[in-house]
Formats: structure tokens, C-alpha cells, sequence
């Protein structure tokens, strides 16, 4: 469970409380607001604030005095063709804050991610908890064969039981060191900035993840994807979830043009049509290196 009593509470309250606004709200996004949607064994995902919906991208775009258009459909359409044409800088007009606990590890990856920002949880400053990351047993896998930079068969039996047996046991042995440091008793105790060197990567963390959707987007296209990483994808799915509730119409688009699309280079594109000529086009005829062909394959189906 990842949140206590008090801070379950205290999200009922902020939801509890409302204001009168002459900004636009998304009524999909109303409902998220606040609410913590649980990722991994102790992460979650809560949509602090947003800026924006469907008609602010549209408004934008046409740099419009008023909400714009009424017609869904004339703002489906612009919206599609933005994206379409990578048109980017009115989707950039809706932003999103979220708050997000998650293990350092992924962190991490996250951040690599530029165009957002950041304040994350000051070990410095606090204490942090007794929370490490355990893979579920059907995320225990062994090292894949074919992706380098990937997992493989999942683990089993003796040796699954062995690697959460270390996992656990090392996570804890690192925390009792680090509570052990910072013990004050009758001694000094090292500083908290020090001490949490001694702890690993499993460790969860939290921050306030501000971003524009544009970007979001860009993040969502990345980390989403099968081949991104199990840990870092749920979190991109938990916030999939609440942007296709925010903006439908832009979600509907984003689905559309980059996550069911695929990019083709001139290599590509010219197989495809000589293929629709009805040649037969194999790797060493297609100009392309084993490795873009198989890709293309997997592209064209
Ligand atoms: C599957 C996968 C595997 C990866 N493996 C590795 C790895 O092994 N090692 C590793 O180090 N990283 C790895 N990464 C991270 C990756 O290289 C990028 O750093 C990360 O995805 C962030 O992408 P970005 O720079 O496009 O995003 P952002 O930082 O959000 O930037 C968005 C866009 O803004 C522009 N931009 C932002 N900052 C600048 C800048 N300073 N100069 C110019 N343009 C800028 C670029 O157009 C950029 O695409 C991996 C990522 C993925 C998804």
C-alpha cells in the first residue's frame, strides 16, 4: 500500500474542497486530480495540476480570442493534422504537474528526460524510508540472449527464491547501516547526505514532474514502448491513463500518428514501393543493413 492513513486523508480533503474558475478545466482530468494511482509495490502516480485541454491546443493554433471553434469535430481534425505535420508548439500550450514516488533506479532513466521540471524529495534534508523495490516473480528474469539491453525467460524454482532472497536481505542489511549511521545515541551520527550513500538503487524516491504535453508526448513515445524498460513503462502507462482522460482528442491523435505510426526512411519507403510494384525485395536487394531489415519486417508485418 503506498500511502499511509494520513496522506490517503489529507488527498480526500484537497478533493473535498472546491473553487469556482473561469479557466478550462477537462472533466476526464478532474476525476485524476489528486488521486493516487498506485505503480509497482510502493509508487504511485497523482496529477497535482494541469494547465489546458483539447480547445487550448486548438485555440492556440489558430491564436484565437475566445474558446474558438464549438465543433468537436472542426478541433479533431486541426488536432490531427498538428500532429500529423509535427506541427508541436500548440500542444506545448497544456501543461501537467505530477507527483510521482518511484525507485532511484528508474528515476534515473526518468530524468534523462530534459524538458520538464523537477524537485525532488531532499535526502539532505529527511529520512528516507524503508521502501526498496522487489520484482514481482513474474518480472524476474534472467538476461535475454538476443537484446543486450533486455530481459529474457523468467525465473523459476530454486533460483527465483535465491535472487529475492538477495535482493530482500541486501536492501535490508543497506538500510540498517544507514539508520545505523545516522543513530544518534550517544554519538554524533553522520550527516543524512552522507549516510545515504550506503543504499541502493531500489530505494524509492518522489518529486513534482512538471511538463508540457509536447513533451510529454515525446516522453510517453520513448518510455511506453514495449521494448522501454517494465519498471519506467508502468509508470508511462499510469500517466497515459490520465492524459487520454485530459485530452481526448490529442490522446486520440498521439495514438494515432506516433504510437500506432511508424517512421520510414527513404531506404524503406522505396521497398515498399517497389513492393506494391510486385517485386520481390530481400535484404541485400533493399539497401538496408540486416538489422534495419528485420525492423522494417516487424514495421510492415
Ligand atoms: C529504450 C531506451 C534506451 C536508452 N538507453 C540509454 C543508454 O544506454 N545510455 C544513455 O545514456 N541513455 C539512454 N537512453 C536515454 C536517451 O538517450 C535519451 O537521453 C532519453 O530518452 C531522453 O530523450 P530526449 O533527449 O529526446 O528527451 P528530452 O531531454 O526531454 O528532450 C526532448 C527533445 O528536446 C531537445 N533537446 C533537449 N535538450 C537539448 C539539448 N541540450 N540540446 C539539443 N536539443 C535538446 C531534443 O530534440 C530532444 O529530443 C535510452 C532511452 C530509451 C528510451
Amino acid at each position: 500500500m503506498p500511502l499511509t492513513h494520513d496522506q490517503q486523508a489529507e488527498i480526500d480533503e484537497t478533493r473535498a474542497e472546491t473553487r469556482q474558475t473561469l479557466r478550462a478545466t477537462s472533466e476526464g482530468m478532474e476525476a485524476h486530480l489528486y488521486r493516487a494511482h498506485p505503480v509497482l509495490d510502493h509508487g504511485f502516480v497523482r496529477v497535482i495540476d494541469y494547465m489546458g485541454d483539447d480547445a487550448a491546443i486548438t485555440q492556440a493554433a489558430r491564436v484565437s480570442y475566445g474558446r474558438g471553434t464549438k465543433s468537436v469535430q472542426n478541433d479533431e481534425g486541426l488536432i490531427r493534422y498538428l500532429m500529423r505535420h509535427w506541427h508541436s508548439t500548440p500542444f506545448e500550450m497544456c501543461e501537467v504537474k505530477l507527483h510521482v514516488k518511484l525507485p532511484v533506479f528508474v528515476a534515473r532513466q526518468w530524468i534523462r528526460h530534459r524538458t520538464a521540471n523537477v524537485n525532488e524529495y531532499s535526502a539532505r534534508y529527511s529520512i528516507l524510508d524503508r521502501e526498496f523495490y522487489t520484482p514481482a516473480p513474474e518480472q524476474l528474469a534472467a538476461q535475454s540472449k538476443q537484446n543486450n539491453q533486455g530481459r529474457g525467460t523468467v525465473l523459476e524454482g530454486e533460483e527465483a527464491a535465491r535472487v529475492l532472497e538477495l535482493l530482500k536481505s541486501g536492501a535490508d542489511r543497506a538500510y540498517d547501516s544507514y539508520e545505523a549511521m545516522l543513530d544518534q545515541g550517544d554519538q554524533q551520527g553522520l550527516a543524512r547526505e552522507l549516510a545515504r550513500m550506503a543504499l541502493p538503487a531500489s530505494i524509492y524516491t518522489q518529486w513534482y514532474w512538471k511538463v508540457d504535453l509536447h513533451n510529454l508526448f515525446h516522453f510517453l513515445r520513448l518510455r511506453a514502448d514495449p521494448h522501454a524498460q517494465y519498471e519506467i513503462r508502468v509508470y508511462a502507462e499510469a500517466i497515459s491513463a490520465c492524459v487520454a482522460d485530459w485530452v481526448p482528442l490529442a490522446w486520440g491523435a498521439f495514438e494515432e500518428y506516433r504510437l500506432g505510426g511508424a517512421t520510414l526512411s527513404a531506404s524503406a519507403l522505396d521497398c515498399v514501393r517497389r513492393m506494391l510494384k510486385g517485386e520481390e525485395v530481400t535484404q541485400e536487394t533493399s539497401g538496408m543493413s540486416k538489422r534495419e531489415w528485420g525492423e522494417f519486417r516487424e514495421v510492415i508485418g
